[in-house]
């Protein structure tokens, strides 16, 4: 019988070491000892697998690696120190001068920044396709096309995107798949059973969980992780040890924080959808997302982030955020501690007004990440400050 998804974030088949250890230990090491001269040999010919080297592979950042294959269904994968060192390293891995993009609309702001000021160094173009046009990503696909790229739910959005219907349109043009999974995690959402080739995660957001690490991950089909692997071991993104450990760690517990994060965004939500102070709401298991169905096919939940507009523009944005006294103003997400943020002027203050109003984020726009107090206390902030 398969395992289900909280013992595969547990448990893992990896050796002990000589001590029997019951909890995987912390390899603090660069580097890894040879037997003799044949060892040394026969492990840079490759002929065994073993660990030579922290930038190629460690114990912690294996451990890791297992967990998320596991959980997400994947073949292989790669630990990388951010999130958008797996986001870079991934598609610079795989793209070749005069390639092409198609990505949505709206990603995550220093993605957007990567397609636009640093792939055309190196000739790689992109188009981008309106989340709610699914149909016109195929008027989109040039004979240099590679890779078909999106996030679901969007950040800061929270816009829900059809996986399966992306898989099917990637198959029929034997395009490469890519997801971003870093909002839902992989316990609510599972890409690959979709048709994703790859599925890529920050793990610094919810994985993590408590705000201490940054961390990423790619994982996918053997084939196309190995030539990631090819391109990551020589430049060097690799996640530290330290980090890797903590991670492992933190699977541990993904399923339980993440069903409570959950949770208490659906209640803020509900709550917010009945503010008179508040314009709009989007949640993706609230019946008025535009998405909502989609949303329940996919995933197991709605995840920890809940978007909303204040009424009365700038002004009034401006004295939510001042009012606000328990949640932090911060710039992260998927932590225990919850989280206001502005968009407008943090996270996506580098787009343009045009394409900020292109992927929705308005100024009056507040995305709060959900934490783990008590949903009475994380309602009673934002009331206060909203007045
Ligand atoms: C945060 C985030 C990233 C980048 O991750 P870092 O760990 O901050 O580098 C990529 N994609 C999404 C959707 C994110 O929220």
């Amino acid at each position: 019988m398969e395992k289900k998804f909280e013992t595969k974030a547990i448990r893992t088949q990896l050796e002990r070491s000589k001590n029997l250890e019951h909890s995987v230990p912390l390899y603090l090491t660069s580097s890894f000892v040879f037997e003799d001269a044949e060892d040394m040999r026969a492990s840079f010919a490759e002929e065994k697998e073993r660990n030579i080297y922290s930038r190629y592979s460690n114990p912690n950042s294996n451990e890791f690696v297992t967990k998320v294959c596991q959980m997400e269904d994947a073949e292989a994968g790669f630990a990388f120190a951010s999130g958008m060192a797996a986001v870079f390293s991934t598609l610079a891995a795989l793209l070749d001068s005069g390639d092409h993009i198609i990505s949505a609309r709206n990603i995550f702001g220093s993605t957007h920044s990567l397609f636009n000021n640093f792939f055309p160094k190196w000739n790689i173009s992109h188009s981008y396709f309106k989340i709610d046009d699914l149909a016109s990503i195929e008027k989109l696909i040039t004979p240099k096309t590679k890779i078909l790229y999106a996030e679901s739910p969007t950040n800061p959005g929270v816009d829900v995107l059809d996986l399966e219907a992306l898989g099917v349109i990637a198959k029929k043009h034997k395009l490469i798949l890519v997801i971003d999974n870093c909002f839902a995690s992989p316990y609510l959402q599972q890409p690959i059973r979709f048709g994703a080739d790859l599925v890529i995660h920050s793990g610094t957001k919810l994985m993590d969980g408590q705000g201490r690490v940054l961390a990423g991950i790619t994982v996918g089909s053997a084939d196309l992780i190995e030539k990631v692997y090819r391109f990551s071991r020589i430049t060097g993104p690799a996640l530290s040890p330290f980090n890797a450990w903590v991670l492992s760690k933190s699977l541990e517990t993904l399923a339980l924080r993440v069903d409570r994060h959950c949770e208490n965004a659906l209640k803020l939500a509900e709550y917010l959808e009945n503010h008179e102070q508040v314009n709009w709401v989007k949640y993706p298991f609230l019946k008025s997302h535009p998405q909502y169905k989609v949303a329940k096919k996919q995933m197991k939940a709605g995840g920890c982030v809940v978007a909303f507009e204040v009424k009365g523009g700038v002004e009034a944005g401006q004295r939510f955020f001042n009012s606000i006294k328990l949640l932090s103003l911060s710039a992260n997400l998927g932590d225990s501690r919850s989280i206001v943020t502005h968009p407008a002027s943090t996270t996506h203050s580098k787009l343009s007004i045009e394409e900020r109003a292109e992927t929705g984020i308005t100024d009056g726009m507040v995305r709060v990440s959900v934490g783990l107090e008590h949903i009475d206390d994380i309602i009673a902030d934002i009331k206060q400050a909203l007045g």
